[in-house]
């Protein structure tokens, strides 16, 4: 698989940690994960690593302070902020950046209101804002909560230094209501360089033989690109080829002529055929 290029494809970098012990007993596959970086590399952003820990609170500590110590700007976690006493996410977060827990009003509103709109739907007869359910707005000092609009526990951000850490709900559902609705805002009003990307799917080449023509473009602009084999089917090769760039230095026009010129070059032989 081709990895080399000096293009600097990370201009802004993301952490991901995945919290809950099913995900490592294998009952419950890691969707999130992969939810997310699809979310942040459609819009052109790079995730750099991503960490799986039980519901542990030393373990949790060491992801965060690993992520922290790294150059990422912001590290979104999922999982463990639920109303149970081993959702431990928020509490651990908060001892391990030293950061006081307390009732956050807005967080308390939230809930209060997804309680009443719960009755109003009959789902629920009526209500009170138990401790458990009180537990889900205890946030760390300075926290923000990031309204849920599928379930009851919000979001938060938590701003440490120069990094955004957000905690996000392990059900699926919610952790991307709020990275969609909620994160994803926040993150857009950075405006430096997005970088887009273009997928050829060609049927008939091998990487190593597509490898010097990706060398040659390489080295003529100023693009990443990325082989994924993708199996022999009919004892024909199926090659993903996915070409990264930055928008502000390759215009639309510029990336289509490369791409036609990256086309023809490859269909010099024979019975390759490429869709994009
Ligand atoms: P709650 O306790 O309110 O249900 P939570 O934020 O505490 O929410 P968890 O308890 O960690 O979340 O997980 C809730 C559900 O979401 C579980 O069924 C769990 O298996 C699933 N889940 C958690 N993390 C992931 C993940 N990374 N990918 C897919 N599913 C996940």
């Amino acid at each position: 698989m081709l990895s080399m290029t000096t293009f600097d494809l990370i201009f802004m970098k993301f952490e991901i940690i995945s919290i809950g012990n099913e995900l490592l007993s294998g009952r419950t596959l890691n969707t999130n994960l992969q939810t997310i970086c699809n979310i942040l590399s459609k819009i052109g952003y790079t995730v750099s690593r991503s960490y799986v820990v039980k519901d542990d609170c030393t373990e949790i500590s060491w992801a965060l302070k690993q992520a922290i110590s790294n150059d990422s700007e912001w590290i979104i976690v999922s999982g463990g902020l639920g109303p149970t006493y081993d959702d431990m996410t928020l509490s651990c977060t908060a001892s391990t950046l030293d950061l006081n827990l307390e009732l956050n009003e807005v967080a308390l509103e939230m809930i209060v209101r997804r309680y009443e709109s719960l009755v109003a739907q009959n789902i629920i007869d009526s209500f009170s804002i138990t401790d458990s359910r009180r537990k889900m707005a205890i946030l760390p000092k300075n926290s923000i909560p990031l309204k849920n609009n599928v379930g009851t526990a919000p979001g938060v951000l938590i701003k440490y230094e120069s990094k955004n850490i957000v905690c996000l709900p392990g059900v699926p559902k919610e952790m991307e209501d709020i990275m969609i609705h909620q994160v994803l805002p926040l993150i857009g009003n950075d405006n430096r360089d997005k970088v887009n990307s273009k997928v050829l799917y060609i049927d008939g080449i091998t990487e190593s033989e597509l490898s010097p023509i990706i060398n040659e473009f390489l080295s003529n602009y100023d693009l990443y690109i990325k082989s994924h084999p993708k199996g022999i089917s009919d004892g024909i090769y199926h090659i993903e080829l996915v070409i990264s760039y930055k928008s502000k230095k390759i215009s639309e026009s510029l990336i289509n002529s490369i791409l036609e010129k990256l086309i023809t070059s490859i269909k010099i032989r024979n019975n390759i055929k490429i869709k994009y």
